[in-house]
Parts: structure tokens; C-alpha cells; sequence
């Protein structure tokens, strides 16, 4: 029996992952979650699955909950995060949390030597070597959720990792794959979180028309496989049915293919290194999909891509400030505060007046992702 701590339960991987555990009662059991706000989608799932622990985002919601529900300790804030991380009879932490304040979390995690899966990709956009060098010291293993890192991963097992010549990143293309960049002025939040593929939270959905959200993948896959950037190459695949690939040195390509539910790459990261029957999950039908179509990506079209490449590859706090930007601008297009293609060129007013910073440590990390949220909000108000 796994004992499972779920940062982020009322979000879309969150409720997913519940539906895993849900459907492998003598294997999983939640022992802590923690959320946000949302207090009416988090009491149904609390009376369900009685975790031991509950954490949310402030105090407000704390006093509110303890109305609903008696018994069960209720922590707040990021120290509540890292209680429900570093719980001693915790075995595997499930980081679903949206953006950076799932750093610590993750962080303390690590040095109790939990087995982490991680789909909180800011984590490592933010504080990727931070990240790597705590799990390098505590020898713990990321397991991604991610679904192309989660087929990475899989492509990646048992294989020398000298011999990769370059990992392939697939991208469905997000709600706007279509449209041309002068098609993009008067685009609405409706139309951006209308995904052709996937169904997300909001902000991941947004990301995805923007293209950010691939440019922070690469940025996790570097991190999370130790590749340099010049050998990670993302590719446009509508179908969304190849995760995504990594090439040898042979010239060999390993795949991993599927069809689009996250349940997949959730239910990888918690029964690795094995697997179990997954069966609210659709098989993929090749002969119903019949054809499968790639396309070389524009850069040029999807400048938030080249952005994230152009932070990773100068390293340090580029990609902290890259993130924290995002975050907030993505924000405030959601509020209805800026228009979609404002989004970009905030994130690039943001990284042109960065001075950047070699190695940051936490303290410096935190400070830089504050600062560059208060600088894009202060920019337009
Ligand atoms: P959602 O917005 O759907 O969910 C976010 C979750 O985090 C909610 O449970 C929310 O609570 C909680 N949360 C937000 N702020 C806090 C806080 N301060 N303290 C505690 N909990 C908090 O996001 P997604 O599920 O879409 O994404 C989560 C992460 O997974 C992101 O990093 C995303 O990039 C990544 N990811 C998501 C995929 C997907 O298919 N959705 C695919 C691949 C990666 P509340 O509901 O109360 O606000
Ligand atoms: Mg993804």
C-alpha cells in the first residue's frame, strides 16, 4: 500500500490522480491533500477519501473548512505544503500544484527522500539546478507526470544515456495552431481555453496557446534528463497520439504513443517501475486515427517557444524571471486585464531588464520570482 500526498486535489491532474487511486483501492491510499480555495470541490473528495491531513492556500479558507469538516487537522500556506510533503508515513508526494509556490514543497520533499511526482513543471522552470542538485545529494528520483516527459522517461529506461542524440518533444499546438500571428490581436480568453486535444487547468491552457508551455518542457527536460538544449527539438503533432521520442546515436527513435489522457502518465509515475490495467482509459485505435502528421515549428510564429529557449540556454535566473512573468501575465490576461499577445511582450520587457544572476540560491530564487511579478503588474497599472 502506497501512501500518497496530493499537493494541488482540485486541479485537473489532482482529480485525475484521485480517479487513480480511486481505482486501485489495495495499492493507493491518500494520506494528505492540500488545495487552494476551493473549498466545494475539496469537501466531496475529503469526506471520500478521509485523508489524514488537509492543507490549504490561507487561514480564511482554513476557518471555513473547519465548518465542514471535524477530526482531520487542517495546516495553511506553504508550511502546510511542506508538512503534507515530509509526513514520515508519506511514501510517494504527487506535486500537482499550479506555478512556483510549489518550489519549497518539492524542495523538502526531496531531503526526506519521498518519491516524487512531479507535474508542477514551474518547479524546474523556476529552480531547475536547485532541484536536481537536492535530488542528486539525496539520490531521489523525479518521476514526471508530465505526459512527454512521462514518454521520455519510459523511451529513455534501460538505455546508456550517452547514447541520446536528441530527445523529440511533440506539441499539439494549443487552441491557436492555426490561426496566423495577425489572427491573434482580438483573440478572447473563451477561445484560448478552448484546447483541441487536452482538457486542463486554465493557466496550463493558455500556455498552451502561446506556446509557452512547450517552452517551459524543454526547459523541464533539460533539467529533469540532463540534456543540453541544442539536443532538445520540439516538433508539431497535432494528433497528440506520439507523447514524444528520444533519437539514439543509432538512429534509432523510441516512442512512446498513447491516446491523450493524463491518467496515463499519472498512474506511470505512482506504479513505477511497474504497471497496472488503467481501464477508464480509451485504447488508441491506429486504424480509426490512420494518419499522423508532423510539422517543423516556427519560431518565428511562436516567439514565447524561442523566448524559453533563448532564457534556458543563458541559464541561471533567466529562466526564473521567464516563469514569473508568465505566471503573471497569463494572470492577468485570465482577469481580462491585457490582451493575449500583451502576454509576450510583457514576459520579454521583463527578461530584456533582468540582470541575470549565475547560480541563485532559494532566497535569491524567491526574491527574483516576487520582484518580477510585481514589475509586469506595475508595467500596465
Ligand atoms: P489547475 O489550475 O487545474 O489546479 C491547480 C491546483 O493547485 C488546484 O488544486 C489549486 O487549488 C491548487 N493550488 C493553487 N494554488 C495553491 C496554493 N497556494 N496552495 C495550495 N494549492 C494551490 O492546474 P492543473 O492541474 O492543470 O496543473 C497543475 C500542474 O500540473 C501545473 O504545473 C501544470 O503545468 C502541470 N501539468 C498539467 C497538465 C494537465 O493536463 N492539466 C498536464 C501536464 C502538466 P484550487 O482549486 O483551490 O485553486
Ligand atoms: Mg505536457
Amino acid at each position: 500500500m502506497k501512501k500518497i500526498s496530493l499537493l494541488g486535489a482540485t486541479g485537473s491532474i489532482g482529480i485525475q490522480t484521485l480517479d487513480v487511486i480511486r481505482a486501485h483501492p489495495e495499492e493507493f491510499e491518500l494520506y494528505a491533500m492540500a488545495f487552494g480555495k476551493n473549498i466545494d470541490k475539496a469537501v466531496p473528495f475529503i469526506q471520500e477519501f478521509k485523508p489524514e491531513l488537509v492543507v490549504v492556500q490561507d487561514e480564511n479558507t482554513k476557518q471555513k473548512l473547519s465548518r465542514h469538516i471535524d477530526q482531520i487537522p487542517i495546516l495553511c500556506g506553504s508550511g502546510g505544503l511542506i508538512e503534507a510533503s515530509v509526513a514520515d508515513p508519506v511514501d510517494v508526494v504527487v506535486n500537482a500544484v499550479m506555478g512556483s509556490i510549489g518550489l519549497p514543497a518539492t524542495l523538502k520533499a526531496i531531503e526526506a527522500r519521498k518519491v516524487i511526482a512531479i507535474a508542477n513543471k514551474e518547479t524546474l522552470v523556476t529552480a531547475g539546478h536547485l532541484v536536481m542538485e537536492e535530488a542528486r545529494r539525496h539520490q531521489v528520483e523525479l518521476l514526471p507526470v508530465d505526459s512527454e516527459h512521462s514518454a521520455i522517461y519510459q523511451s529513455l529506461n534501460g538505455e546508456d544515456k550517452k547514447d541520446i542524440h536528441k530527445l523529440i518533444i511533440t506539441a499539439s499546438g494549443g487552441s491557436f495552431r492555426d490561426k496566423k500571428r495577425e489572427e491573434l490581436e482580438g483573440v478572447t480568453v473563451e477561445d484560448a481555453l478552448n484546447h483541441p486535444n487536452w482538457s486542463m487547468g486554465a493557466k496550463i491552457t493558455i500556455d498552451s496557446a502561446s506556446m509557452m508551455n512547450k517552452g517551459l518542457e524543454v526547459i523541464e527536460a533539460h533539467w529533469l534528463f540532463n540534456v543540453p538544449y541544442d539536443q532538445i527539438h520540439v516538433i508539431l503533432h497535432r494528433e497528440s497520439v506520439i507523447h514524444s521520442m528520444v533519437e539514439y546515436v543509432d538512429r534509432s527513435v523510441l516512442a512512446q504513443l498513447g491516446t491523450p489522457d493524463m491518467k496515463v502518465p499519472i498512474q506511470y509515475a505512482l506504479t513505477y517501475p511497474n504497471r497496472m490495467e488503467l481501464p477508464m482509459t480509451k485504447q488508441l485505435n491506429l486504424e480509426e486515427i490512420a494518419t499522423l502528421h508532423f510539422e517543423k515549428m516556427d519560431m518565428e510564429r511562436f516567439p514565447c517557444l524561442r523566448m524559453a529557449y533563448e532564457a534556458g540556454r543563458q541559464g541561471g535566473s533567466m529562466t526564473t524571471v521567464l516563469n514569473a512573468a508568465n505566471e503573471e501575465a497569463v494572470q492577468m490576461f485570465l482577469e481580462g486585464k491585457i490582451s493575449f499577445l500583451e502576454i509576450e511582450q510583457l514576459i520579454e520587457n521583463a527578461l530584456e531588464k533582468h540582470s541575470r544572476i549565475h547560480n541563485p540560491d532559494l532566497p535569491a530564487i524567491l526574491s527574483i520570482d516576487e520582484e518580477t511579478r510585481k514589475q509586469v503588474r506595475f508595467h500596465l497599472n
